[in-house]
């Protein structure tokens, strides 16, 4: 399985990892970014490599924007878990997945330098080119998998990557004080709130209870796009940031 050449010119070599699988629905249209997580780069990456881990990316970027790709892109690596978009649940066959060092919300979650996020705008628009992958298909594992997963986190510069076109993305509503709903809440309102989120993407069930699942949600989707305060309300400046998104979607709202 060992390639002698990166598939993206972006990546310097392969570094190999066992750890991958057959993909189930065809050629991969999405692309999920995830921070490692751990406080030691060489560690994380051996990890990834390592046959007893069970997972893997395709690629890895380090701190100073050295790329090394893991996998094959045709193959299905194993990076997401549990997880769900859209009508997808098996988002390993569905996608792309990258790993960018950085310890995390454990390590106090510090800024990515710049020449990191250089490198993941290059690798992601290399990407996004050769499998057409559309802007709102490029996201968070958190996006993803909300109730489980924090990464890349709310220091991750989103708006860097669409202003460099990659991502889908509009400014966010400033926080102002106005009706909000939260964590307790349940009827109509919260419906037609769920249903927005999914209306995006968003793993959740319709069910017009405000519990944990929806609250994960919306603590996700402010990590990606609302990041000035991650709480998991669903604010006025969370819900219009949501409507403005579906409204800018290419193809439009439905
Ligand atoms: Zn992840």
């Amino acid at each position: 399985m060992t390639q002698p050449r990166p598939e993206s010119p972006v990546a310097g070599k392969v570094f190999p990892s066992p750890n991958h699988g057959e993909r189930k629905d065809g050629p991969p249209d999405m692309i999920i970014l995830h921070y490692t997580g751990m406080p030691d780069t060489g560690e994380a990456l051996q990890w990834l490599c390592n046959p007893i881990s069970d997972v893997s990316a395709h690629y890895f970027v380090f701190e100073d924007g050295r790329v090394l790709q893991l996998v094959p892109e045709r193959r299905r690596a194993w990076h997401a878990g549990v997880a769900g978009w859209q009508k997808d649940r098996d988002i390993n066959s569905r996608s792309i997945g990258i790993e960018i060092a950085n310890p995390g919300h454990d390590g106090g979650l510090p800024p990515f330098p710049e020449a990191q996020i250089d490198a993941v705008i290059a690798l992601c628009r290399d990407i996004a080119e050769r499998w057409r992958i559309m802007p709102e298909r490029i996201l968070a594992h958190s996006d993803v998998a909300p109730g489980r997963k924090q990464d890349p986190g709310e220091r991750f510069p989103w708006q860097a990557l669409h202003t460099a076109g990659i991502g889908h993305w509009v400014s966010p509503e400033p926080i102002i004080d106005g009706r909000y709903f939260v964590r307790g809440e349940e009827g109509q309102p919260i419906e037609a709130l769920q249903a927005m989120f999914a209306m995006y993407g968003y793993p959740l069930s319709i069910d017009g209870v405000f519990g944990a699942q929806t609250e994960a949600v919306v603590a996700a989707f402010q990590r990606h796009f609302r990041q000035a305060r991650v709480d998991g309300v669903a604010d006025a400046s969370t819900i219009t940031t949501l409507r403005n998104l579906i409204r800018s979607r290419p193809g439009g709202p439905s």
